[in-house]
């Protein structure tokens, strides 16, 4: 099928991810994203498993060149901040934009669209053209939505799958380690923690500089407060200073001040003094709401959905930019490889769909405790999450715990 030609919806990672693979199998493609300019200045952290290295190194993005910070544990601290669990495990953390500009930078720049709003499509005699909202069309003999958790091509093939709310949030932020205390930088900085506090838990680990710098001074450190919110709260937190709800989540700046003063006020009554420092000197608070996304098909007809626009897995399990990646490459090579689209298709289905079941379901049973207001994990002993197991078993491949036998 070489010379075939794909239209991709989304210009994030999984987007990039499949834009390159398939270009390097010979593939005619054109990228559609909604913002206008590259997404660089944006994003916070995330962890880089072994298995992302494996695919960047196929899109030949050089070792060490796209950032990264090395922790060799994992370190659970109660509400007090005492430590009560290390677990062992070389890991790298690094900023979200240091992989993505990997990604941007390979990709063809005349084939990525900004400022290009997916509107719909129309399949006749086994062509489909693209449309977005400028009025421009773009042939395809493969659709891919790469376009998120509220995809508007899963929408078309799959109207009945929705995100559903989870119940709490995650409030998110990134400070500059400069601004962070003498305290904190010796005794929290380098740890990927995981801090256990009454019905709630934050994660925080270090994160490349903004310019990419792993210097000591320059680097970041990144955290994620996962904490209950209503309905009701969520709607209110997501309503702008003129009445405007933006349903599944608020641009940081137009978010009303007393909802940034509330996490802090809590982060000062809930967090250990030196914790809390993560939340109040950050640069700026994000909310991100948190969803889960359940499929039965990501393929239909010449239509494939990828990344979170297939699958949202809630971030405990710490797999969405890879999980995003492996998508994007098992439909490439199953396009490379098949003799026809729809064979390609069900490969590409029947390799992916069982490991995004995993990915959600296992990310489920990590937030119950939150989600089921209990105080802690383990309150529900079938959870199965003692602090010394929820420090192995968040943040990595579902399938590290299976071979493990965790
Ligand atoms: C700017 C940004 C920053 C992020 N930062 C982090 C982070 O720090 N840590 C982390 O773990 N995850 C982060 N994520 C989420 C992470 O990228 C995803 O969870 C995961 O990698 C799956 O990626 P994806 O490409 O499938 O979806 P997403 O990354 O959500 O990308 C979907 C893309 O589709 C575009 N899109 C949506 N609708 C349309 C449309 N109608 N037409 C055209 N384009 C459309 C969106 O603008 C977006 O760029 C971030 C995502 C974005 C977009």
């Amino acid at each position: 099928m070489h010379g075939k030609r794909a239209v991709i919806v989304g210009g994030s990672v999984g987007g990039l991810f499949a834009g390159n693979f398939l270009v390097r199998r010979g593939w005619e493609v054109d990228i559609l994203e909604v913002a206008p300019e590259n997404l660089a200045s944006r994003g916070q952290g995330i962890a880089r498993h072994a298995e992302l290295e494996e695919l960047l190194d196929q899109l030949d993005v050089p070792r060490g060149m796209s950032g990264g910070i090395d922790v060799t544990g994992r370190t659970a601290f109660d509400r007090t901040g005492a430590i009560i669990s290390t677990f062992e495990l070389d890991q790298q953390l690094c900023a979200w934009n240091q992989v993505y500009l990997s990604l941007f930078e390979r990709f063809p720049r005349q084939h990525y669209h900004g400022a290009h709003v997916f509107s719909g499509f129309e399949t006749s005699s086994e062509k489909t053209t693209v449309h977005t909202t400028n009025g421009r069309s773009f042939e395809a003999d493969v659709v891919i939505g790469a376009d998120g958790f509220r995809s508007g091509v899963r929408q078309i093939v799959a109207p009945d799958i929705q995100p559903e709310y989870a119940g709490y949030v995650a409030w998110r932020g990134v400070s500059q380690e400069a601004n962070l205390s003498e305290t904190f930088r010796r005794n929290i900085f380098s740890h990927y923690a995981f801090l256990f506090m009454s019905g709630s838990q934050l994660i925080g680990y270090p994160i490349d500089g903004a310019d990419g710098s792993q210097d000591p001074g320059e680097r970041r450190y990144t955290y994620l407060w996962y904490h209950p919110a209503s309905d009701a709260l969520l709607a209110d937190i997501l309503t702008d200073a003129s009445g405007k709800t933006y349903e599944y989540g608020i641009p940081p700046h137009l978010m009303r001040p007393e909802h940034v003063e509330t996490v802090r006020e809590n982060a000062r009554q809930q967090m250990p003094e030196n914790f809390h420092e993560a939340v109040m000197r950050a640069d700026s608070t994000t909310v991100q709401p948190i969803y889960d996304v359940d499929n039965d098909h990501i393929a239909f007809g010449n239509v494939a959905l990828i990344g979170d626009a297939a699958f949202v897995a809630r971030p405990h399990v710490g797999v969405g930019v890879l999980k995003a990646g492996q998508d994007a490459l098992a439909l490439a090579d199953a396009l490379a490889e098949c003799d026809s689209i729809p064979e390609a298709m069900s490969r590409y289905e029947s390799e992916r769909l069982p490991a995004g079941k995993r990915a959600v379901e296992h990310a489920r049973n990590l937030g119950a405790f939150i989600q089921r207001r209990l105080d802690s994990p383990m309150d529900d002993p079938s959870l199965n999450l003692p602090p010394e197991r929820v420090i192995r078993v968040s943040g990595r491949p579902v399938e590290h715990m299976i071979e493990q036998g965790l």
